[in-house]
């Protein structure tokens, strides 16, 4: 059978049972069953669910498997975690981040000032806030005034101009000075694609010289008393632990020799995110070589260590992990729309009263092809396709032959492979290969998955149903844009089979999986398609709750959010109608009511029922 790779990146949050994919939490509801419910309302398009207990999961298991190494290796220092909200800013998954997060303590991470109020709005009371990236007085005022209010807010210096900036304000204002943090620049680099992140020709971060530096100001200044943390992040899904522990030793020499410098109030070392996510579904090429388990293990005994050794109190342990927390939670489902080849159904074909001798053969191949003959069939099916296509171009047979031809050799070669899935030869996996299906899907790949576009990232996909029986026909996916850069191409390195469906008679649904860390805010209009309506299920132990309901933007208001005045074009285009000419004032107004109803529908398709 094939699970498209379920047990590789799936965690056990799915199961596939009964031939559907689902749930396998509480109530265990199938994926097809929530998706039905919201279509029921009249809900077309791409349809993002979020699932709430899965954050919790990762959250858990995050503050479980720290609490675990730090009591097998009796570590002194706390564990705390922020969520870095860049990862997902939309307003139901900070919703269920910070309410699933709550009996943790689990803060938020802001990188800009937007994110800095939201984190000021969201984090519950007595969590964290972290800030990082770059800032101007305006945000570090921001910083104080979160302290003020009574948040345990920590500014992360990226440079020595900021820490001057704070200085300043802390002589100008009578605010509560925020916690200080300094981002350390490591010579060790990270992994992965994303490791831009350290290293000496990083962004952000102070050379030794620098925080050397920064502890004298800090001193002057009267201010050592609020630093707290030194920081660093390596870099976004690790492929390796090897950097990382790299980097731990030398940010953890960095923390015991400010220590010994008289940073007394120096007390946390933030590890920054990182941790990866699986998002292959074929054995032979995983994500990461190393579990939470091992990673959180790993961090806290190299801290211990180093501390031991140089006879420094432990320090808390701050993590920013965000993919690690809400890949997982987000699924994408996406109604198919179209499958090319099904075009060439039997019931098309149209014979004459005499047929030229070749179609008469196929005639005969496909009526007669079975489990013993098919290779062989297959193959005179295939030279007779290559000789009917010659006497096409030169003139000897005529549209309509061609066409039954086609229709023909796509049966044989369906049922070919069908009869050989089992057993399949490399000619027949060629020839899927080169017979792909392209299965129109009702999305769009830059809004919903903007890292397949842009970092070729691949992503889990698979159908909700139809999981009974062997998926035939390699696949390559095309989005609804008009843009040929909107399609995930069969890719023989990580195939991936769809199953041959008859969508007049049925519906076929994929899913795409680990699409909730940074694919909505990344994702772009183009085209005009927006987010996705989106829906957060909470499962209990009987069924399942469906909250939050978002749809995707309507169409006058797509317009609007880029500038458009809704009533201009409204008037416009209500004008042109009824200046129109040659239909009666009733079927003016009939039309301008169906028009109405388009303009309040989002802008995917809704040429399923
Ligand atoms: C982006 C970022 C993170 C989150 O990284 P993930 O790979 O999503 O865990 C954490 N900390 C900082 C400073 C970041 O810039």
């Amino acid at each position: 059978m094939n699970n498209f790779g379920l047990e590789i990146w799936s965690n056990n949050n799915f199961i596939v049972e009964d031939g559907q994919l689902k749930l396998n939490y509480k109530s265990m509801p199938s994926l097809l069953q929530i998706i039905e419910e919201i279509r029921s309302n009249d809900v077309r398009g791409p349809i993002l669910l979020r699932f709430p207990h899965l954050i919790k999961k990762q959250i858990k298991s995050l503050y479980s498997y720290f609490d675990k190494a730090m009591t097998e290796n009796s570590y002194e220092g706390k564990f705390s975690a922020v969520f870095p909200l860049k990862v997902n800013q939309f307003p139901n998954a900070v919703e269920a981040i910070t309410s699933q997060g709550a009996q943790f303590n689990y803060g938020l991470e802001a990188g800009s000032k937007a994110e800095l109020i939201l984190a000021m709005s969201k984090t519950p009371a007595g969590a964290n806030i972290t800030v990082n990236g770059f800032k101007d007085k305006e945000m570090i005022t921001l910083g104080f005034i979160a302290a003020q209010s009574g948040h345990n807010i920590t500014i992360t210096i990226e440079g020595l101009g900021e820490l001057e900036t704070i200085i300043e304000v802390a002589k100008e204002c009578n605010l509560k000075v925020p916690h200080i943090g300094i981002r350390v620049r490591l010579h060790s680099a990270g992994s992965g694609i994303w490791a831009k992140s350290g290293g000496m020709d990083a962004k952000f971060g102070l050379t030794s010289t620098e925080i050397i530096e920064a502890i004298k100001l800090l001193r002057e200044d009267n201010l050592l008393q609020h630093l707290s943390m030194i920081h660093f992040h390596i870099g976004s899904q690790m492929s390796d632990i090897a950097p990382l522990k790299r980097a731990l030793r030398e940010a953890g020499n960095i923390y015991a020799e400010l220590k010994k410098m008289g940073a007394e109030s120096l007390d946390s070392i933030n590890i920054g995110g990182g941790l990866a996510v699986e998002y292959n579904q074929h054995t032979h090429s995983k994500s990461r070589n190393y579990s939470v388990e091992e990673f959180s293990s790993s961090v806290v005994f190299l801290l211990k260590e180093i501390m031991d050794a140089k006879k420094v109190q432990h320090p808390n342990i701050f993590t920013e992990s965000g993919r690690f927390i809400v890949a997982s939670h987000a699924v994408l489902i996406t109604p198919v729309l179209e499958l090319f080849t099904q075009d060439y159904q039997e019931k098309l074909i149209n014979f004459k009263k005499v047929n030229p001798p070749l179609i008469n053969e196929l005639v005969d191949l496909n009526k007669l092809l079975n489990n013993k003959n098919c290779i062989e069939y297959l193959h005179d099916a295939l030279d007779h396709m290559e000789s009917i296509l010659t006497l096409f171009d030169l003139g000897y047979i005529d549209l309509q032959d061609r066409s039954n031809a086609e229709i023909l050799v796509h049966n044989i070669i369906k049922k070919a492979l069908y009869l050989t899935s089992s057993n399949p030869t490399d000619e027949l996996e060629e020839l899927q290969v080169r017979l792909q299906e392209r299965y129109l899907i009702n999305a769009s790949i830059f809004q919903s998955l903007p890292d397949y576009w842009g970092l070729n990232q691949h992503f889990p996909i698979m159908p909700l149903h139809n999981l009974n029986s062997v998926p035939l026909r390699a696949a390559s996916l095309w989005d609804i844009t008009c843009d040929s850069d909107g399609e995930i191409g069969f890719n023989p390195e990580k195939p991936l089979y769809l199953h041959d469906v008859n969508l007049d008679e049925e519906e076929y649904y994929l899913g795409f999986f680990n699409v909730g860390a940074y694919q909505e805010t990344l994702g772009m209009n183009h085209n005009l398609f927006t987010h996705p309506s989106e829906y957060t299920i909470h499962l209990n132990d009987t069924g399942y709750e469906i909250t939050n309901e978002v749809e995707s933007k309507n169409i006058l208001d797509i317009l609007a959010s880029l500038g458009y005045e809704k009533n201009e074009i409204l008037n416009k285009l209500k004008t042109d109608l009824s200046n129109s000419k040659f239909i009666t004032e009733k079927e003016k107004d009939d039309t301008l009511a169906k028009l109405q109803i388009f303009l309040q529908q989002n802008g995917y398709l809704r040429t399923t029922y």
